[in-house]
């Protein structure tokens, strides 16, 4: 579905020495560089340890599938646990605007979803817009997040800034209340009726969304034709449209997780909480723009 979305020539804008290190984060980890990787990469592309996230911009840039506009944005970000995350930008053709993901958005949720708590710093090679500020804006370290935007061009044109002057005057979680925040360490006990290895992962992936204003917890499982699964979130905001629904969370992680490997998916559930809110329907269309006509929709209880 994403296949062959990766552009490999960016391979060239590195030392032939980093290639293969560069290809596990990309082919075999999903995104992921682990502490060990980044003390490598910074000596092998002879970066400062910060400056490392810019540097690997394009690496995240040619993950990105723009077949809308065609404008390839990588972000890349650093956990508090010292992993350092790629993400980049996804649209979906035939679908709607209104579930484009940004790469801010992604980088978020990568790092969301392999359990880190919070990021110290965002580098990204395009301005970040109003929509991604307002998500940046959710999470738990978002009131000392470092952002840097770079120049794909110009390495050396780095503008830095913190996340609250992007923000001025900023509405967030706390003017509603809301004082657990977006990759905050907190579980919700949801059950479903069934209880199959997808029904399962996609009620474990509820249990850890993120819902605090609607109480729409929500979370999706999806298998592939070679039997490997992938989980999304339900990510909300404070602003609520720039909330991240269950589905795109889920296929942005199957198309990390897919670079070099040709996938389809063969079975998808979502799980959600009964509230005023729901991603039935938005999960219906998206999945009918990616020609896939079926998903199971289980209702979670508490
Ligand atoms: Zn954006």
């Amino acid at each position: 579905m994403f296949s062959s979305c990766f552009r490999a020539d960016v391979f060239d804008q590195f030392p032939a020495d980093s290639h293969s290190l560069l290809k596990d984060i990309v082919f075999s980890q999903a995104g992921v560089v682990f502490p060990d990787q980044v003390d490598a990469l910074t000596n092998k592309l002879d970066s400062a340890p910060n400056d490392l996230l810019v540097r690997l911009m394009p690496l995240a840039a040619a993950c990105a599938w723009a077949p809308v506009s065609s404008f390839y944005v990588g972000a890349v970000a650093r956990g508090l646990s010292g992993n350092v995350y790629l993400g980049a930008n996804m649209e979906l053709a035939g679908g709607s605007m209104a579930v484009t993901l940004h790469a801010e958005q992604a980088v978020i949720n990568n790092a969301w979803l392999n359990g880190e708590k919070g990021l110290d710093r965002l580098a990204v090679n395009a301005a970040p817009c109003g929509h991604c500020r307002q998500f940046m804006f959710e999470t738990s370290t978002a009131e000392s997040l470092d952002i840097m935007i770079g120049d794909m061009t110009d390495s050396q044109a780095v503008e830095h800034c913190q996340l609250t002057q992007l923000l001025p005057s900023a509405f967030g979680p706390k003017n509603l209340g809301v004082t657990t925040l977006l990759m905050d360490d907190a579980s919700q006990s949801l059950q479903v009726d069934e209880g199959d290895p997808l029904a399962v992962a996609a009620c474990q992936a509820a249990c850890a969304s993120y819902a605090p204003y609607s109480g729409g917890y929500a979370g999706v499982a999806l298998r592939t034709d070679d039997d490997a699964v992938f989980v999304g979130r339900y990510a909300e905001n404070a602003a609520f449209n720039p909330s991240l629904t269950a589905i795109i969370s889920a296929l942005s992680q199957l198309r990390f997780g897919s670079l070099n490997t040709r996938r389809r998916i063969s079975e998808i559930v979502l799980v959600e909480h009964p509230a005023a809110v729901s991603q039935k329907q938005l999960t219906d269309t998206v999945l009918n723009a990616l020609g896939v006509d079926h998903f199971r929709y289980l209702e979670a209880t508490l």
